[in-house]
């Protein structure tokens, strides 16, 4: 069993991350929901809980034509290119400029970085990344380039990783990755999210579960809104965690901000603080400390909107760094829950009709189910 990174001295105890001051250049413009203030606030907040000195930083390289080309199609990056020229927008909320392009190169180039890193070192490196909704030939949902999709197609080819595992925890589902890998058994694509019926990308149904060898390979978790802690843990131990165990991938890519949170701006879901640091040490458990751990994870954390962003990160963060000793909730402002949603009961009837229903899908290819 690996040992836990800083036991290990990978780091010598340091988190890597990859992060610099260009990326709080990020500006969708005046008004939009992706505030560039997070990234900044962020590392405020780091301070604040006395992990500045703990961080590893490392700067960012841009990613190159050819890195992009690993899962976009050429006549889609002659669009971006296109409409970077123009000042342009790929949809109504996803501006394309000269800003936009540079920082979202960065963000893929990020994650090249980090993929090198934990093949050279093991443990987990942090990226400020996760532009999900990017396909081969398509851009929406403010992202323009796949960061996650580009890392793992780079593990596969050019690294002769032979299983990489997307488990992706944005309260939106992959759409981009899961269209970029729905027939390809290297990439085994994992999402949680809000149920489709009630948020943006409205894909991601328990039915979607690849196409050709890749069948089996996409695994889509619809939770109902309003889900709490126990409905995510629940989900987590049923699917996640036995295909971990499984599929034992070569390296885990873990995506998603604080948007399963309760109060953020554009979502319905349930978790609060603990939630999201519990979905952080599955995810650590899986990937870094429990039986058969591969030792090696990416994890790409951009999303969230509202003023609380920044709080949830530190709370998933912590749990994915295993740091038991920084009280996250202490840092944040009080929690309030607004009132309406389902009651626990009801929320676990249509959790456990989804598992049902998930379960059966996949049991044609997999064991555990
Ligand atoms: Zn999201």
């Amino acid at each position: 069993m690996p040992q836990h990174h800083e036991d290990t001295g990978h780091y010598q105890g340091k988190i890597p991350i990859f992060f610099s001051d260009t990326l709080a250049k990020f500006n969708f413009g005046q008004g939009h929901p992706f505030n560039l203030e997070r990234f900044a606030w962020f590392m405020n907040l780091l301070e604040k809980a006395g992990l500045s000195d703990r961080l590893e930083k490392h700067s960012l390289v841009p990613a190159t034509v050819d890195d992009l080309k690993l899962v976009h199609s050429d006549t889609y990056l002659a669009y971006i290119d296109h409409l970077k020229n123009i000042n342009g927008r790929l949809t109504m909320d996803t501006p394309v400029n000269s800003n936009v392009t540079e920082v979202q190169s960065l963000i893929v180039g990020s994650g090249l970085q980090a993929a090198q890193l934990v093949l050279d070192k093991g443990g987990a490196a942090h990226t400020f990344g996760g532009l999900h909704h990017a396909g081969p030939d398509y851009g929406e949902g403010f992202c323009l380039y796949n960061d996650v999709a580009v890392t793992a197609k780079a593990l596969v080819e050019r690294h002769g990783q032979k299983k990489i595992m997307v488990f992706d925890t944005d309260a939106h589902q992959g759409n981009g990755t899961m269209d970029i890998f729905y027939d390809d058994p290297r990439v085994l694509f994992i999402s949680i999210h809000q149920d489709p019926r009630t948020l943006y990308p409205g894909r991601g149904f328990v039915h979607e579960i690849g196409s050709g060898e890749g069948t089996g390979y996409t695994v889509n978790i619809p939770i109902p809104p309003y889900s709490s802690n126990s409905q995510y843990e629940r989900a987590l131990d049923e699917i996640f965690t036995p295909l971990v165990k499984e599929f034992e991938p070569d390296v885990i890519i873990r995506n998603g901000g604080s948007d399963p949170y309760h109060g953020d701006d554009l979502t319905i879901l349930g978790l609060d603080y603990d939630g999201l640091n519990m979905v952080g040490r599955k995810v650590r458990e899986a990937a870094l400390d429990g039986p058969g751990a591969c030792d090696k994870q990416i994890d790409m954390m951009v999303s969230g909107y509202g003023d609380l962003v920044i709080y949830g990160w530190l709370a998933l963060f912590c749990g994915i760094e295993g740091l038991d000793d920084i009280d996250y909730k202490k840092l944040a402002p009080t929690e309030y829950r607004r009132p309406g949603g389902y009651t626990q009961e009801k929320l676990d009837d249509i959790t456990e009709e989804m598992l049902v229903a998930l379960k059966k899908e996949l049991e044609e290819y997999w064991n555990c189910f």
